[in-house]
């Protein structure tokens, strides 16, 4: 029997909505479902009609990036009332419609969950009210509910991320720097008011990313009654140690240990009693939900709309009510109400002062950020503790630039310092390590360094050899250096891997060394993602809309080349974010029959309509066919029909300040690096440590460097196994011109 699939958006709105609504309409098309928008939330589901409709492969084009919800939203009393649900479920099967996709927050996902159960009490009432036959009610007995939380606070269980916070860090971000900047100049101090009513995520993270000097979130009020004249010695301090602003954040839902609010005015009054300067509070309100969704968020509302439409197009009478989520970067399926249930509890545990288990229920890593917070707002380092062994620990930047490199050199020398030792920072990377172009960096030294973009400690692609390792042990020596940190890409990988060879010729390079991934090509071992492509990938996408804007009048193709040498992970994000039907990679290779069969793809696509066209291509996805090859063939091809136009985008992938994700990611790293260090320094084992670290599964993971030139290939600079390459299929699927097109053309393509 035919399967009929409603997908709807419902309660706050949040930016990414409409990727995962394309995701799920493109998804479900391609299983063979039929699939309905239902406009308005439950209200349309309500008022039924015209509200639910049909909808096409071509009704959600052009729609990726676009904030907001294509198919609106609302919020509708009457879904509340049983009355109002049973018309819902009148509506839903007079169009056959079984399978629900429920995208909203824990609000809309409850009354889902509570229409699926009263679904066949419904149904029968509405039969002996003679509303339906016997017939429709059996053929439609049971109601398959799939939920995807969109939300820009973050406040659900079973989810690492809601579609929408990434999108919302960014605006919090973006503001926060601006306003730095203006506070620096007056030396004035601002309180800045974030979304999160029971949620501190917005406002911590954001906190962490723009280097603000005090945070208030729900979670973990200030633990001290006195906690106003706390932050005012801190904010204080700051400005004495030489910082010209001062930022405090405030989650709108923050409270003090008895649960009264702390509202931002009242932060603005306390600054302004003990400090005697101008405070000034900027509410961020709803910027903070508005805009073009990141990157990430329509990467990851893709993902999700398509396991999503898959498993309710699968969903059997015996299956639960599922929210798909992401956890350790994986996409999962879990009960709903039970992720329902824990997220209600981390309110009901802040509603009882129970903060020590609203902490718990936050997680690991929303704790882990919390602390390294509180490390990196003081003014100043904690007091030395007698006879304790000063580190002194070398930091460097190597590889290409970054964004994120500085956020993580200031980390890691802020954190350093706070633990006793002494970071020396090298200039220009392995070449600084060569020269000895070396120097003491102190606390106030890497101030306001997390939003600058490049690597104020300069970085090269030198890679020492021969008489440089001389150089090099020289220096370690005469600096009298206990350990480094390499934060850089593959030139730096290469360095810190020669070193370590070489340890047998020179016994100073037995020191604990860490490699910190940053380059915005992703293709550092260890590590799932490096600092940096976060804010490459945000840097093409915003291109790439550009890009597509310039063509609306005229029948155009473009052929867009990015960055990544031989990896090709930014070519391949960077299409499934912006809807490019072709990505072409060096992993895949490309091959004339390739190119025939995308010719092909295009000449049907605009002889049925079509207006634009978009490939995206990997710099050196191929020698041979180049960005200018397959622009001139496509056009000689295409004759009247489209013309065509290649654009490299070039080194703006490399610039601009780091997104939210970089800055803390890149904190995140360094704060697990120098622990590392250390703890290799004290153990001192006649082999020290030598490893590279990075996120593996949600965790800051440790990999020896011995094992890492197994997991590489050498020759195209990039790991052997790369994990993105599993998402290849969803890409191609979803820009397909229609469902099904490229199974007829002999593609297999699995979701
Ligand atoms: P969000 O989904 O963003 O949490 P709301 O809490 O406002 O937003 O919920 C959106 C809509 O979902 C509500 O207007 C209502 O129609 C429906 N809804 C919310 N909670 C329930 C519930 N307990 N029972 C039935 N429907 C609900």
């Amino acid at each position: 029997m035919e399967k009929r699939l409603g997908v709807l958006t419902s309660g706050g709105d949040a930016p990414g909505m409409n990727a995962a609504v394309r995701a799920v309409v493109r998804t479900g098309l391609e299983l063979g479902a039929t699939v309905y928008a239902i406009y308005e939330g439950y209200r349309g589901m309500i008022r039924g009609g015209d509200f639910i409709r049909a909808i096409g492969w071509n009704d959600v084009g052009g729609i990726l990036h676009r904030g907001g919800t294509v198919i609106g939203t609302a919020r509708s009393r009457k879904f509340l009332t049983r009355d109002g649900r049973r018309q819902a479920a009148y509506n839903l099967v007079r169009q056959g419609i079984d399978r629900l996709v429920v995208i909203g927050g824990d609000g809309s996902l409850t009354g889902a969950h509570i229409l699926r159960q009263e679904w066949p009490e419904l149904l029968a009432e509405l039969v002996a009210q003679g509303e339906l036959s016997q017939e429709e009610a059996d053929q439609h007995a049971y109601l398959s509910v799939v939920g995807i939380v969109g939300s820009i606070d973050n406040d659900m269980v079973g989810t690492d991320m809601t579609i929408g916070v990434d999108t919302a860090l960014h605006r919090i971000v973006d503001a926060i720097d601006a306003i730095s900047s203006t506070a620096a100049s007056h030396q004035r101090t601002f309180v800045v008011e974030v979304m999160g009513r029971r949620c501190g995520y917005l406002a911590l993270m954001g906190a962490l990313a723009s280097g603000a000097d005090w945070v208030l979130i729900p979670e973990s009020p200030p633990n001290l009654d006195d906690w106003e004249e706390k932050m005012c010695d801190i904010l204080r301090k700051g400005r004495e140690a030489g910082r010209r602003d001062s930022i405090v954040v405030v989650a709108e839902g923050a409270i003090d240990r008895k649960g009264n609010p702390i509202s931002s005015q009242y932060v603005k009054e306390v600054l302004e009693d003990h400090l005697g300067e101008d405070v000034r509070v900027t509410v961020l309100g709803h910027v903070q939900r508005g805009g073009s969704p990141s990157a990430y968020d329509r990467i990851l509302s893709t993902l999700l709309g398509a396991a999503a439409a898959k498993a309710a197009v699968e969903a059997t009478p015996e299956s639960e009510a599922l929210l798909i989520g992401v956890e350790d970067n994986q996409i999962v399926q879990r009960p709903l109400m039970e992720c329902v249930k824990l997220s209600h509890e981390v309110n009901e545990a802040i509603q009882r002062l129970d903060f020590q288990r609203a902490m718990e229920l936050r997680g690991r890593a929303f704790q882990r950020s919390f602390r390294i917070l509180r490390t990196l707002v003081r003014a100043m380092p904690h007091p030395l503790v007698p006879g304790q062994r000063r580190l002194r620990i070398a930091i460097l930047n190597a590889g290409g630039p970054a964004p994120g490199m500085n956020s993580a050199v200031r980390a890691a020398v802020r954190l350093s310092v706070d633990k006793g030792h002494i970071p020396l920072g090298v200039h220009r990377g392995f070449q600084g390590l060569i020269s000895g172009d070396i120097a003491e960096l102190d606390w106030m030294s890497v101030n306001g360094w997390t939003p600058m973009g490049g690597a104020e400690l300069g970085t090269s692609r030198t890679i020492p050899t021969g008489s440089d390792f001389y150089a090099i042990a020289r220096n370690l020596e005469a600096y009298q250096i206990d350990a480094i940190l390499m934060i850089g890409g593959w030139a730096g990988y290469q360095s810190v891997l020669r070193l370590y060879r070489e340890r047998r010729n020179f016994p100073s390079f037995n020191i604990p060394m860490v490699c910190l991934p940053a380059s915005i090509n992703n293709n550092l071992p260890g590590a799932r993602l490096s600092v940096g492509s976060d804010t490459a990938l945000n840097s093409i996408v915003e291109a790439v809309d550009k890009i597509k804007q310039s063509a609306v009048a005229s029948n155009r193709c473009f052929i867009v080349e990015v960055m990544g040498r031989y990896c090709g992970y930014l070519a391949l994000m960077s299409a499934l974010a912006s809807g490019a039907e072709r990505v072409y990679l060096h992993e895949e290779g490309v091959k004339l029959k390739d190119l025939e069969k995308d010719i092909a793809l295009l000449v049907d696509g605009f002889r049925h309509g079509k207006r634009l066209g978009l490939m995206i291509r990997n710099e050196r996805a191929n020698p041979l066919y180049t960005t200018s090859f397959i622009a001139a063939l496509f056009e000689e091809e295409g004759g009247d029909l489209f013309d065509v136009r290649q654009s490299v985008l070039g080194h703006l992938q490399q610039g601009g300040n780091p997104s939210p994700f970089d800055r803390n990611l890149a904190t995140r790293l360094a704060a697990r690096a120098i622990e590392l260090l250390e703890e290799a320094c004290i153990h001192a084992e006649e082999e020290p440590e030598a490893a590279c670290i990075g996120l593996q599964r949600g965790e800051t993971a440790m990999t020896p460097l011995h094992e890492i030139p197994r997991q590489l290939d050498e020759r195209y600079q990039r790991p052997r196994k790369q994990w993105w390459l599993a998402l290849r299929p969803i890409a191609r699927i979803l820009a397909q011109p229609a469902p099904g097109f490229l199974r007829a053309m002999g593609e297999e393509l699995h979701l």
